[in-house]
């Protein structure tokens, strides 16, 4: 299992002398290797394309960068508590006093979800989603508990996956599933203030047996739907990009932001990177590299030097876009009807709309996230002009809350589609359909380095898709170097054992 690395007393420390890598992309994966290799001695540079770090963390602040007004977080916004290496720096950065509690889908039995009725509170809505769920049963003679689990389940199903995913999983809740949960007293599962909701988390966690009677496809997403409807997520107070800027801050190599690489040439003991800075290109020829830029940008790079098993995997890693949009509102409506946090499923082209907590000053507004969608529902709303986007998403919401009407409750809308940026062109890796060994491959194969050049990010990680992910990836591509003999010192041990082979 991947852990943090331990400090060195210094560059003597570092196996075989201190190394000078470079590191392209300042994201969370870029940092977090530099960050441990300086700790194990070595030196380190880093360039990063756009101009601010931080990549798929990224907080949009409504007054400014520094400003005291509300912030949305456009990318990564919350933290399963169980994520420890993401834990770890958080600790270690110094920002565990920014710990909060991160309120998720339907955590709020005010929220809304929808129903064919229209839309439905969270905590009213039992009857109405077992009916539905039932009506979709081969056979309906199941106990009224077994029915509200699949009920909740095939809901929280529906918010998380992009619609077309949703089809194939709401199936696969089925009759053999559904027995065996029958024979369980549910119980002290029951929960929810008026305890008509089934805590998913906690019958998963008792009964693996449930677990494993799942068809593979449901299997393999259970994990996202826990982690993102589950109590123990957490968030940072003060922005989610405190944690890239704190490493920043942490770093002692040089940071060069607006460094676009546009070629990688790999040689037996160097790599060549080609650089535009602005109007400018250069080449730098670089002992060790560590590229964690993701594949859907590093595809449309001068390529060289790298074996074919390599680029068809740099070809082919698929990604799915997300977009994010969000509301500056004059003041959080919201809790006026009733809603303290949490998120409400929107479903439509919305899909899932969060409240942030408004803990700012009040005179300053509050921000909603109007709409978080992936996959294709996020490729629906990238095919629309910004303004018809955000137009329709206030029309869809506003359905579900008519005070977004109100002339001068939105100040102002931010939206970023991760699927068009040119520095991720998409929100990140998902292996969600795969087996346990094919993602495995995958990643091993995303993650190999190609002699001097080695690979960190999401992408090369066993939590694709997460902060985690892209630390995990981080910390093995490190531990890599560290461990890495150049070709020309191989050759050098290499003859020197033979020599003396000879003369022995
Ligand atoms: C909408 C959204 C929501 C998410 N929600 C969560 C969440 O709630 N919790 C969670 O844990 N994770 C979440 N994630 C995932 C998480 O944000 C990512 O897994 C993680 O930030 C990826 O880090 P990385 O360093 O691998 O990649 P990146 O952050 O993409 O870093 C790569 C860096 O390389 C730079 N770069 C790209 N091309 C070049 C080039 N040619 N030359 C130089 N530099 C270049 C980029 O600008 C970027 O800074 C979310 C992601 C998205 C998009």
């Amino acid at each position: 299992m991947t852990a943090p690395l331990q400090d060195s007393d210094g560059p003597d420390d570092a196996i075989g002398g201190p190394k000078q890598v470079t590191v392209i992309g300042a994201g969370i994966a870029g940092l977090v290797t530099a960050y441990e290799l300086e700790r194990l001695g070595h030196h380190v540079q880093i360039i990063e394309g756009s101009d601010d770090i931080g990549g798929r963390i990224h907080t949009h602040r409504f007054s400014g960068a520094g400003g005291p007004g509300p912030f949305a977080e456009m990318g990564a916004m919350r933290i399963p508590a169980g994520h420890r290496l993401t834990m770890h720096y958080i600790a270690e950065l110094g920002l565990q006093n920014q710990v909060r509690e991160f309120r998720t889908l339907f955590s709020d039995d005010a929220a809304y979800l929808p129903s064919s009725a229209g839309y439905l509170r969270v905590r009213e809505a039992h009857d109405t989603l077992v009916d539905e769920f039932a009506t979709g049963l081969p056979s309906a003679h199941y106990r009224q508990d077994t029915l509200l689990f699949g009920a909740w389940l095939d809901a929280s199903i529906r918010a998380i996956a992009p619609r077309q995913f949703y089809d194939g999983l709401h199936n696969d809740i089925g009759v053999e599933l559904l027995n065996l949960v029958d024979d369980i007293d549910l119980t002290p599962y029951r929960c929810g203030t008026a305890r008509n909701r089934i805590d998913l988390h906690a019958l998963f966690a008792d009964h693996p047996r449930v677990r494993a009677s799942c068809p593979p496809r449901l299997e393999r997403f259970l994990d996202d739907v826990l982690d993102e409807t589950s109590s123990s997520i957490v968030r940072l107070k003060d922005g989610m990009d405190e944690l890239p800027r704190r490493l920043a801050s942490r770093i002692r190599g040089k940071i060069s932001l607006g460094q676009e690489v546009t070629g990688i040439d790999v040689h037996d003991d160097t790599v060549t990177l080609t650089v535009r800075q602005g109007l400018r290109t250069v080449t730098r020829t670089c002992d060790y590299v560590v590229c964690t830029i993701p594949f859907t940008v590093l595809r449309t790079l001068r390529l060289t030097g790298f074996d074919q098993d390599k680029l068809d995997i740099v070809h082919e890693t698929k990604y799915w876009p997300a977009t994010k949009i969000a509301f500056h509102c004059r003041e959080p409506f919201w809790e006026k009807d009733g809603i303290s946090g949490g998120a409400s499923f929107t479903g439509g082209h919305v899909r899932q709309t969060y409240y942030p907590p408004a803990e700012g000053d009040p005179a300053l507004g509050a921000v909603l996230l109007a709409s978080y969608t992936i996959g294709p529902d996020a490729e629906a709303l990238a095919r629309m002009d910004e303004a018809e986007r955000d137009a329709l998403v206030a029309k869809e919401l506003s359905v579900m809350h008519p005070e977004l009407r109100r002339p001068g409750m939105v100040l102002a809308v931010a939206g970023r589609d991760w699927g068009a940026r040119r520095w991720s062109r998409g929100a990140a890796t998902v292996r969600w359909g795969q087996e346990a060994a094919l993602r495995e491959a995958e990643r091993r194969e995303c993650a190999r380095p190609q002699k001097g050049l080695f690979f960190a990010g999401e992408h090369c990680s066993s939590k694709p898709a997460w902060i985690e992910g892209a630390i995990e990836s981080a910390i093995d591509a490190a531990h890599e170097i560290e461990w890495y003999e150049p070709r020309a010192s191989r050759v050098f041990a290499a003859s020197r054992l033979s020599r003396s082979d000879r003369s022995a």
